[in-house]
């Protein structure tokens, strides 16, 4: 029994959910997902929202455009979930199979939905575009369901209820492309949901740079005992390795907001010479964070890097408060040109473009020319190519030039060239946040350093 009447698509959906939602699954459909064509983001995305209001999740599952495939998925985790999210198969084409799979599994009918029709012709009306016929299949939805309104695309979304004997699930479908998929959640299944009542859940994630996974682990010893309230894990990611502190239970709010407070000072009193953020904080973030607020500005010399530097500094808004610019010195007549690199320090016999004179020599030209407070250089061997026995692939040196002297290190990096490049600029950041934070700890993948 389903206790939803046919509501208009626009209809408040503060009342879809019949019972609470403590159990979910996610749902991903689409050929180019199973084909390996295509990532799913969908489903940690989805997954994210879900567990901070506090459901479980249970199943990810995701399924090719097969109807048959489609439904029994469906009626597998409805006998297992109070809720279901699904992504893909909403558009008006053949291989869009999400609204019929979900009126066979409701054990329901399609209905031509006027009020959706009127949302399509609405959409393409206001693109000066008329519907094809075939876009009108989409204001189609089982006789019991509802349409969710799509203001970023042609698709609306839709919402069912499929009753097993073992319990009632819901069931909510949006579309695959995650820009329409992202604001129907937040407008039409967000509001709607009802997590567990009295679920707290409350979380601290502190990021560190210059210890690896297993030694932060070590330090912070029992605090990680997997039977800790609240618990507290790690997760390591290009160089900056995560300490995730999560509460997860009924206790007051007040209260769980303490232990996680508690547990976050614990661990920073263990490991806090390592940590240089919090939450949505990145190296780059704090970087500029501090630079502004000290009143300093930055310039960056790349050569493996190719700008990537500059990249991550320049795509945090208000980065042009502190962030000068700077020069991609790929050539060995470039970092002369450029930055003023002495040409005898590449004349044979002499240290060549990956070495520390170099790094240094770029630091301070680019420090020089532009009158930024710190200037950061980086110089390598990203290979595959262009390793040597002295200077093997991922042989990577960084120097950041100051007012009062220089730190120029020496890293090994290991992996791809892709790798070699995203570690070279956490490492230069790292630099940064440890001159601007006034520590000096050995970083990840460092053999060498030389500080003036
Ligand atoms: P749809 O027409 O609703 O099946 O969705 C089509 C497009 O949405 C696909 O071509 C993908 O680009 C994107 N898409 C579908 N499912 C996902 C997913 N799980 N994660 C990320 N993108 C997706
Ligand atoms: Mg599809």
């Amino acid at each position: 029994m389903t206790t939803h009447a046919p509501h208009a698509p626009h209809a408040t959906h503060a009342t879809h959910a019949t019972h609470e939602h403590r159990l979910a699954a996610i749902l991903s459909i689409g050929d180019e997902l199973t084909l390996g064509q295509k990532l799913d983001t969908n489903s940690r995305w989805l997954s994210q929202q879900l567990v901070d209001l506090g459901i479980s999740i249970v199943e990810h599952v995701t399924v090719p455009d097969d109807l048959e495939a489609h439904v029994a998925v469906l009626a597998r985790l409805a006998a297992r979930c109070d809720l279901i999210v699904s992504s893909g198969g909403l558009g008006p084409t053949a291989d869009d199979l999400t609204r019929r799979a979900l009126a066979v599994a409701s054990h329901d009918s399609l209905v031509h939905d006027a009020a959706g029709e009127a949302q399509v012709r609405a959409w393409f009306a206001a693109r000066g575009r008329s519907p094809a016929s075939i876009n009108m299949v989409q204001a189609q939805r089982p006789s019991r369901g509802l349409l969710l309104e799509n203001r970023h695309g042609t698709a609306p979304g839709l919402f069912a209820s499929i009753d097993s004997s073992a319990r009632q699930c819901d069931v909510y479908c949006l579309p695959g492309p995650p820009r329409e998929m992202m604001p129907m959640f937040d407008a039409s299944v967000r509001p709607s949901l009802r997590p567990p009542a009295g679920k707290v859940i409350e979380t601290r994630v502190l990021h560190s740079v210059g210890i690896g996974e297993s030694d932060l682990a070590q330090r912070l010893g029992s605090l990680m005992d997997r039977e800790c309230v609240p618990l507290v894990g790690t997760t390591a990611s290009g160089g900056v390795v995560s300490i995730r502190i999560r509460y997860e239970g009924e206790a007051p709010r007040v209260q769980a907001k303490a232990a996680v407070n508690d547990a976050a000072d614990k661990a920073l009193s263990l490991v806090g010479e390592f940590v240089f953020g919090e939450g949505g904080e990145s190296l780059a973030s704090v970087v500029l964070n501090m630079l502004k607020q000290t009143g300093q500005t930055i310039a960056v010399v790349e050569s493996c890097t190719g700008g990537m530097l500059g990249e991550e500094l320049t795509a945090i808004p208000g980065s042009s408060a502190c962030v000068l610019g700077g020069w991609i010195t790929y050539s060995n007549e470039m970092k002369q040109a450029l930055v003023g690199v002495p040409s005898e320090l590449f004349a044979s016999g002499g240290p060549g473009a990956v070495s520390c004179e170099v790094a240094l020599a770029m630091a301070r030209g680019g420090r020089e020319r532009s009158g930024a407070s710190i200037a950061i250089a980086i110089t390598g061997v990203a290979g595959p190519d262009g390793g040597t026995p002295a200077k093997p692939v991922g042989t990577v040196w960084v120097s950041l030039a100051h007012a009062r002297g220089s730190d120029t290190r020496r890293f090994s990096m290991g992996g791809d060239r892709a790798s070699v490049r995203s570690w070279s600029c956490t490492a230069a950041l790292a630099m940064a946040w440890q001159h601007l934070s006034g520590r000096s700890h050995a970083l990840l993948r460092q053999v060498e350093a030389y500080v003036e």
